[in-house]
């Protein structure tokens, strides 16, 4: 690797493409021109306005994002949108979620502080190890809408198939996932997603929201900044926007848009996932933990059969320069992250360590 640079396993904050850190690199000190970096620019500056433009122009190809739904750029990263969601949502109080690990969880806790949580599918009885079955779901009538969280990055599953909502808006927390594949928009109500994990620096999220689902008639005490409608109507700069951020994310936008959009990048993430669940399914000495119909392009955890293994492989892995390969606290075991900017080779260099490993301890 250039640089020096590692290969980063982590789940969030995680690796970003080179060749767009190295654009950035090549403008910090003096953005095209303008005498200033990103970073000590005006957000109501001419060319700032241009920065978020296009990084909304270029999100809006790369999905195919329809016209009747608003792209919007929020502080607060990824947490903060677990109480925005049924803050702005619940208009009869009573939302349906779908637990499927450890960030469905605290979006589930979050929106029982605004109303009625009915959880409509589990996977609780089975450690989170799979995604339940989603097509034929209890909806009440009064619902306001049903969320999901589309890649559950701590556990390792993958929604490959949006559920039945019975007509109900569509939520996704598709932090972990998001531009790692294409992506329906009109399926959703509302798509949102921490950048961090696949696109840019930590601190901002991504909504796409229908505009049907914009309110006036919010309640009094729901704070302006926390009103999707503000950020909509101000085209996110009602106040200072994390303007670095939306410059990131925009550069990767871009890259994406030049190296054939989302069919691509999903293929390329299909063959690497592949290199990895292949050798864990081969292996004596590691296993992965999810269903295989189930199982997240993203995030891969496996385990060893004891916990001190697991930490053996760990502390091994970092000694021969692979980074944050341990998994959640919560879970234990091992985690390969590998979004859309782990490079291939990274994947072969990992599976060729752990080959190696296990034919010395077995
Ligand atoms: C990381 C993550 C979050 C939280 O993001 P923060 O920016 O750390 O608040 C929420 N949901 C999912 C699926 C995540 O992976």
């Amino acid at each position: 690797m250039k640089y020096g640079r590692t290969y980063n396993f982590s789940a969030g904050p995680a690796m970003m493409p080179e060749p767009v850190l190295e654009e950035i690199a090549a403008e910090v000190m003096n953005y095209r021109g303008s005498g200033m970096s990103v970073m000590e620019m005006s957000h109501r500056s001419k060319v700032f306005q241009q920065i978020a433009d296009e990084a909304e122009a270029d999100l809006r190809t790369l999905m195919g994002i329809p016209d009747n739904y608003k792209v919007l750029f929020v502080q607060g990263g990824g947490t903060l949108q677990f109480a925005m969601v049924p803050m702005n949502l619940m208009k009869n109080g009573v939302a349906c979620y779908v637990e499927t690990g450890a960030w469905s969880k605290k979006a589930i806790a979050e929106a029982k502080k605004y109303g009625e949580v009915k959880i409509v599918a589990s996977s609780k009885d089975g450690n989170f190890s799979y995604i339940p079955d989603c097509s034929d779901l209890d909806i009440p009538a009064e619902a306001d809408y049903v969320y999901i969280c589309e890649n559950e990055t701590i556990n390792g599953t993958t929604f490959f198939q949006t559920p039945d909502t019975k007509g109900k808006p569509l939520v996704s927390d598709q932090s972990s996932m998001f531009l790692s594949r294409p992506c329906d928009v009109t399926k959703y109500g509302l798509i949102w997603a921490g950048v961090q994990k696949n696109v840019g620096p930590a601190g901002m999220a991504v909504v796409i929201i229908r505009e049907d689902l914009l309110r006036d008639d919010l309640p009094t005490t729901v704070p302006t900044y926390l009103s999707y409608k503000t950020h909509a109507d101000a085209g996110s700069m009602y106040n200072t926007p994390n303007c670095w951020d939306i410059y990131c994310c925009g550069k990767v936008f871009k890259y994406l848009l030049a190296n054939s959009g989302l069919e691509a990048v999903d293929k390329r993430n299909r063959e690497k996932a592949a290199i990895l669940y292949d050798f864990l399914d081969e292996s004596a000495l590691f296993s992965g933990t999810v269903r295989k119909e189930d199982r997240s392009l993203m995030n891969v955890p496996f385990v060893t059969p004891s916990k001190e293994q697991d930490a053996d492989v760990v502390a091994a892995t970092k000694a021969a320069g692979f980074d944050n390969l341990k998994g959640h606290r919560s879970v234990g075991g091992l985690r390969a992250s590998i979004y859309n900017a782990m490079p291939q080779e990274g994947v072969e260099a990992l599976v060729t360590f752990l080959k190696e490993y296990e034919k010395a301890h077995c």
